[in-house]
């Protein structure tokens, strides 16, 4: 029998000790080194840094030194060298359970990193009141990442404790830096999910009450995150201004005309320029500008338009302008569907679990995640993938400095995730 309390409270501190020590993607080397033990002493095959990752489809992860920064960060505060080592300045971990028994294969993907916003210092805040608020600057659990990185590792200490009542395989992930969408491609891409067949990403929170949970959300948006670098000539504004090459106005020219972008009749698009910065002085005539956009649409073909116009808006400013440009792709996901039949075994499987009191089958996606990555990557290959939602009530919303979570809604998800296994995994057999 698994003792429930016991699994509830272990989830809470986890998820306290990650709250405390935020990583944001690709710097999740004290948050890998957790799992990676944790996983080990359960008993887990695991894996860890380029074995769970493909460097080349990498995207959006920070230069060498930043990295060696946050390793010995890491490190002082509380990362095991040993698995610092073992992964190659890489993070992110796999944990392999094989039952030995013939079954399906089912994957869990929990994401593992912070947002770039820093913690309110409201007194009030139960983060800052009970003494778990982020010490690293900057950097905040502000999307419940530190609780899908509990929920995950209480997954597989339950799966591990009813082991030989279970089949097939488990693969449980933590995924680095799906903020800004950038992770789950070099996952894909490392070829860990070849051979599942069903998979199971969950997102906490999202406006939904605690107590609800959503067997599998629809609506994800697609969406190609990109920074621009306009290179130009500086000169004196008075002396030679026409000798200048003026990257301010070609980045000012390029956000203003992507947002002019005309929308597409067949789905819903979005785009955004979030950041510009150009210029050093007021008496030279600017040869840098900067910018970090995203563009989004509701499917592949209405995203590849925004997308298409977008890039030719980019171009063409630096044209007028005579200045040169490049794009850097810095994160990007697709859409994608929760399959039915796995939306309907999950619903059958969590009947009757305490603390759901509104059992739902579909969802709103309300945005973007790289597991679509993973799904459509699982789907493709003729499995069945399913996005879900625990409801928990978290205040604010997603992002914001006084986010928090409800805890008691950890371990209705971790027996949502565990009854999945026991319960529905027959059902997904392929194989047998
Ligand atoms: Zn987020
Ligand atoms: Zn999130």
């Amino acid at each position: 029998m698994i003792d429930w309390e016991a699994i509830e409270k272990e989830a809470i501190r986890i998820r306290r000790d990650l709250h405390t020590y935020p990583e944001s993607g690709w710097l999740e080397f004290r948050t890998t080194s957790v799992a990676a033990s944790m996983l080990e002493s359960l008993g887990y095959e695991v894996r860890t840094g380029l074995e769970v990752i493909e460097p080349k489809s990498v995207m959006g992860r920070a230069p060498q030194d930043v990295i060696e920064r946050n390793i010995a960060r890491a490190v002082e505060q509380g990362a095991d060298p040993k698995w610092i080592e073992r992964m190659d300045g890489y993070t992110g971990a796999l944990g392999i359970l094989d039952t030995g028994r013939p079954g399906p294969t089912v994957a869990f993907r929990f994401d593992i990193d912070c947002v770039d916003v820093a913690e309110t210092q409201d007194p009030d805040h139960r983060p800052r009141k009970e003494g778990f608020a982020s010490v690293n600057p900057g950097w905040m659990h502000a999307c419940g990442h530190d609780a899908h990185t509990a929920m995950g590792l209480m997954l597989a200490r339950v799966l591990m404790e009813e082991k030989d009542e279970l089949c097939g395989k488990v693969l449980i992930i933590f995924q680095p830096a799906e903020e800004g969408v950038r992770g789950a491609p070099a996952m894909v891409d490392r070829g860990i999910l070849l051979d599942v067949d069903a998979l199971v990403a969950i997102h906490i929170g999202g406006g939904i009450p605690s107590g609800t949970v959503t067997t599998g959300c629809h609506g994800f948006l697609c969406t190609t995150k990109f920074d621009v670098t306009y290179t130009g000539v500086s000169t004196h504004a008075a002396g030679s201004p026409q000798e200048g090459r003026n990257a301010l106005l070609a980045a000012a020219t390029a956000a203003l005309n992507l947002h002019a972008i005309a929308p597409h009749s067949d789905g819903r698009t979005r785009i955004n320029v979030g950041v510009l910065t150009a210029g050093t002085g007021r008496n030279v005539i600017p040869g840098f500008a900067y910018m970090k956009a995203e563009t989004r649409g509701d499917n592949d073909d209405v995203a590849a338009y925004v997308y298409d116009r977008a890039m030719a808006v980019v171009k063409g400013s630096a044209e007028v302008y005579g200045v040169r440009c490049e794009v850097v792709r810095t994160g990007a996901a697709i859409s994608a569907d929760s399959n039915f039949v796995l939306r309907e075994i999950i619903r059958d499987a969590l009947q009757g679990i305490p603390g759901i009191t509104n059992l739902q089958m579909d969802g709103d996606a309300l945005g973007s995640d790289d597991a679509t990555w993973m799904m459509r990557a699982v789907q493709d290959r003729g499995g069945v993938a399913t996005y879900m939602r625990l409801g928990s009530h978290t205040g604010v919303g997603h992002h914001n400095d006084h986010f928090d979570v409800d805890e008691a809604t950890l371990v209705t998800g971790v027996r949502c995730l565990e009854a999945i296994v026991r319960k529905g995994a027959r059902f997904l057999d392929r194989k047998g």
